[in-house]
């Protein structure tokens, strides 16, 4: 028995034979050309072939894996042609007179060495997009058709690593799970996995040898374990688990449809949090009750300048049509602080997170704000809407806030377009101010969502970025819990509901304290739907929630 360990990156247990990915060689030739137009408009062609490609494999995404997949392929497609690539490739044939192959093969190096240096883990995550797309536009050159698996039975698929247009490619009947010797969780072939529910196992090195193709073999997607020839005891425990884990997807399954409800009949709404109108598909697949959160900076973090009237109210009509008439709260643009954009000028902050950001930029430039509050309210004829603040601090703010709304309706009826009259308006509690004004911001509004990420941040004076902070930021802190039960107390004694949107609203572990402290509605991603569902629905809060309460008013336990 061999046993290796790598990074776990898709859950689930998978059983079958060691089966190496066997990739179609491109041998690159390089030689220089006389003739640079010519050989300039063949890399011309094969690009507008690569990009051909890459749409079809985006339809192929979307079918079997979803909307998010399919954006893999549509990104693949900006790469291909995007203009700094093209001109450096351009440079390299017309004025060092290399052959196309060596022209994109020297580029694609070039760039794949830049993202690899980049700091962010999603940054250096995408020298294998660069290469990938590449790699496409070269085997068109050379005329080479993409590898695949020849296994008759469903193997596990061992690669160096996988390019996420060989992952959609292979026939996913033989796959029982992917090694890798390199990528990241945040790797293409990661997220393909995940959505498609395969297990996977990155960062193997040069563990696995050739000579192991085709011996039996078991990993763990869910602890990174790779084990070859696997003891009886081995193979036992794991298939157990296995089992387990089958069980709980199947549970899972039979409660779409099913209330969010206690043992004891107390229930609590499940919404979903997005960042795009694409990510609807999702909230719909999962069975989400709403969407409690959608992230409106998407709208100005992709373009190049302030996005439209007319663009954002395209956007939140999309989300508002396609929930057919469930709730969707939207919320005001959060940006500043670690969500930067150039074309705001934003001036340099020494302490960007208690800085000018949220809210305080939209009351800053109510211009900007109203555009916003336009494109929103005139999408509110088309569904049911709820407008949130982010970052509030001060009633003032608030009262400031909901005036200009009011402004917008008047200006909307002068001009006769339709809005709807039921918009709720809420904001976001997520500095310790406004958790212990919330008293009086409830009779400002009508519903309260814990930002759980920035209210921990802010309590505990602990910075959300910074990894070397490990267990100092701890959202399980009781400053926290208790700063929950302040607002969830103040919402409920002015006749307002109150959520959670913060990631803290999927951690199982806390889902018998929420409900403890009467949060009516938690909104989190939507894979995180059921198993929240599940854990409600696990729930007896006549027993819990007496000891629960009971704990937050007495001392700190460290969790
Ligand atoms: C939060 O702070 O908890 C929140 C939901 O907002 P964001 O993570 O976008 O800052
Ligand atoms: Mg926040």
């Amino acid at each position: 028995m061999i046993t290796i360990q790598g990074k776990g990156v898709s859950a689930g247990v998978g059983v079958g034979p060691l089966y190496f990915y066997h990739r179609a060689k491109t041998t690159i030739k390089r030689y220089h050309v006389e003739d640079v137009d010519a050989e300039w408009h063949r890399f011309k062609g094969a690009q507008t072939a690569a990009i051909e490609q890459l749409g079809e494999l985006a339809d192929k995404a979307r079918a079997e894996a979803g909307d998010e997949a399919a954006m893999l392929f549509e990104t693949h497609q900006m790469m291909a042609e995007d203009l700094d690539y093209e001109e450096a490739i351009e440079q390299q044939i017309k004025e060092e007179k290399n052959n196309a192959e060596a022209a994109v093969t020297d580029v694609a190096a070039q760039f794949a060495e830049m993202f690899a240096s980049m700091e962010d883990s999603y940054m250096q995550a995408r020298a294998a997009d660069v290469k990938d797309v590449s790699n496409r536009i070269l085997g068109i050159l050379a005329g080479v058709a993409a590898g695949g698996i020849a296994s008759e039975v469903p193997v596990i698929l061992a690669a160096d690593d996988l390019a996420p247009s060989e992952t959609v490619q292979l026939d996913k009947s033989k796959i029982l799970g992917f090694i890798t010797a390199g990528g990241s969780g945040s790797s293409h072939t990661a997220i393909l996995a995940r959505t498609m529910g395969i297990p996977a196992i990155v960062g193997v090195g040069n563990a696995l040898k050739p000579e192991y193709e085709g011996r039996p073999v078991i990993i763990d997607g869910g602890t990174g374990n790779v084990v070859i020839d696997p003891d009886d005891m081995t193979r036992d425990r794991l298939l157990k688990k296995r089992e387990e884990e089958l069980r709980l997807q199947r549970l899972l399954e039979s409660l779409k449809g099913q209330p969010n409800i206690t043992k004891d009949g107390k229930s609590i709404r499940i919404y979903c949090n997005i960042g795009s109108p694409e990510d609807v598909h999702a909230v719909q697949v999962n069975d989400g009750g709403g969407i409690g959160l959608f992230r409106s900076e998407f709208l100005y973090l992709n373009g190049e300048d302030y996005p439209t009237e007319e663009q954002q109210f395209e956007a939140y009509k999309q989300v508002l049509s396609d929930m057919e008439g469930k709730e969707v709260i939207i919320r005001t643009c959060d940006i500043g602080a670690d969500k930067q954009i150039g074309y705001f000028n934003l001036p340099k902050e020494e302490n960007p997170a208690m800085g000018m950001r949220a809210l305080r930029i939209s009351l800053t430039r109510p211009d900007f704000f109203k555009t916003q509050l336009r494109a929103l309210y005139r999408a509110s004829a088309y569904g049911k809407l709820g407008i949130m603040f982010p970052m509030v601090t001060s009633v003032w703010e608030v009262r400031e806030a909901k005036k200009i709304c009011e402004n917008v309706k008047n200006e909307l009826k002068a001009e006769g377009i339709p809005y709807s009259e039921n918009v709720q308006i809420g904001i976001m509690i997520e500095t310790p101010a406004a958790a212990i004004m919330s008293d009086r911001l409830a009779k400002e509004v009508d519903f309260f969502s814990c930002g759980t990420n920035d209210l921990t941040q802010y309590t505990l004076a602990c910075d959300r970025q910074n990894n070397d902070l490990g267990r100092f930021y701890d959202p399980h802190h009781p400053a926290v819990l208790r700063l929950l039960k302040l607002v969830a107390d103040n919402a409920h004694k002015n006749g307002i509901w109150v959520g959670i949107c913060g990631e803290l609203g999927a951690d199982l572990t806390l889902t018998e304290t929420f409900l403890a402290i009467g949060i009516d509605e938690l909104s989190v991603s939507p894979r995180a739907v059921l198993p929240l569902r599940n854990a409600v629905r696990m729930t007896d809060t006549r027993e819990s929630s007496p000891r629960i309460l009971e704990a937050l008013g007495s001392e700190y336990h460290h969790t």
